[in-house]
């Protein structure tokens, strides 16, 4: 009679070590890359100004990058970092380290700047000719300018319903703010920037999946992408040439 219940023991000890490997499995992301970047926007958000070189700036180029920095401040998340098991972060967000409505936002890139009626913290800028494959068209999103409570930071001269207005690259376009769409749980006053793929019919894919983005660092010239930077601060490599 003993030897059933050493089977039935054994399965069971057999299928709790198989339920925990899975679950280490799906969160090993999360718990590397997550926590470890948590932990340093903690100390960013403290004291920026004791991390001045943790910080990348607006308008500057890294290298021969096509796009510019759109904002100021600590690159906290990158693309494909993952909050929570099972979701991946479609872009990167930049947390300026002052007050919302303080820190300014630049077009990465030229384009045609919409901003659809209901948006109250974000634009998006068309970029016909992909600088990195001119034969397809892509979309670069920003989005947290306004308040927690939606009131916006969008520049005045981008109303809602601005539809494929012509920007060059460096056009201001508003602030940093902290708006979530819960008041009372408002982010960490940041910019969330991605590039968003063409639909194919002349509109942007869902920005919320990270499928429908594309990784931004070749763009930026930064180490951006979870899978090749797991917990090295995101600035522009020294420039070249001088002795
Ligand atoms: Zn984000």
């Amino acid at each position: 009679m003993r030897r059933p219940h050493r089977t039935l023991l054994g399965l069971m000890v057999g299928f709790l070590l198989v339920s925990v490997l899975v679950a280490v499995y799906f969160s090993y992301p999360w718990l590397r890359s997550g926590v470890g970047r948590v932990k340093q926007l903690g100390e960013w958000l403290n004291n920026p100004t004791a991390h001045a070189d943790w910080a990348i700036t607006a308008g500057e180029r890294c290298g021969a990058a096509p796009f510019i920095l759109p904002t100021n401040g600590y690159v906290g998340f990158i693309w494909g970092d993952s909050f929570r098991p099972g979701h991946q972060h479609q872009g990167i967000d930049i947390f300026g380290g002052e007050a919302p409505g303080r820190t300014p936002v630049v077009a990465a890139h030229a384009g045609y700047l919409t901003r659809l009626p209901e948006w109250k913290s974000t634009v998006i800028i068309r970029v016909p000719a992909d600088p990195l494959d001119p034969n397809q068209q892509v979309w670069t999103y920003y989005t947290h300018m306004a308040d927690q409570n939606g009131s916006s930071y969008v520049s005045p001269e981008f109303p809602p319903g601005t539809s494929e207005v012509f920007v060059e690259q460096g056009t201001f376009l508003g602030y940093q703010g902290d708006y979530s769409g819960d008041p009372d749980n408002p982010v960490g006053v940041h910019l969330h920037f991605s590039i968003v793929k063409d639909d194919g019919q002349g509109s942007f894919r869902n920005e919320l999946e990270i499928r429908n983005t594309l990784d931004p660092s070749p763009y930026l010239g930064l180490p951006l992408n979870d899978n090749q930077n797991a917990g090295g601060i995101a600035v522009c490599p020294p420039t070249q040439g001088s002795p």
